[in-house]
């Protein structure tokens, strides 16, 4: 990436602010809606763009879940996330990323690990509720 990228433009700033600010693991679309309101001439496709430079640079994460569309995340470092197989939604887990099992896998392959993902998949609280 060109040292021009990795400024901190206004656009860059609004669109962090508002990931830092939600828990909700949000799509560029709702993105979008969010920034235009500070930012009314913008374009999805520089969200898009912004959205890529920012997981580049390392400030944000993005989840790509098979076939649906991205969500982004706020959170840079490395955490476990529980998906919502009902209503979709993405939570993060407050428990510490298995440094164990990296190590474990290191040793029993030929592999260098750097780090690792993953998921957990079942009801959130709300759609158990409902069931
Ligand atoms: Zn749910
Ligand atoms: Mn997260």
């Amino acid at each position: 990436m060109s040292k021009a990228n990795t400024r901190m433009t206004k656009q860059r700033k609004e669109i962090l602010k508002i990931l830092r600010a939600t828990k909700t693991h949000p799509t560029a679309d709702w993105i979008y809606d969010q920034v235009k309101k500070e930012i009314p001439n913008i374009s999805l496709g520089t969200i898009y763009r912004n959205l890529n430079i920012l997981v580049e640079m390392g400030k944000i994460r993005v989840l790509n879940y098979g076939s649906s569309y991205s969500r982004y995340d706020g959170v840079p470092e490395n955490h476990y996330h529980f998906i919502c197989d009902s209503c979709g939604k993405v939570f993060d887990l407050d428990i510490p990323v298995n440094k164990t099992l990296e190590n474990y896998i290191s040793e029993k392959t030929p592999f260098q690990i750097f780090n690792h993902r993953t998921e957990f998949y079942g009801l959130c609280v709300e759609c158990q509720e409902k069931n």
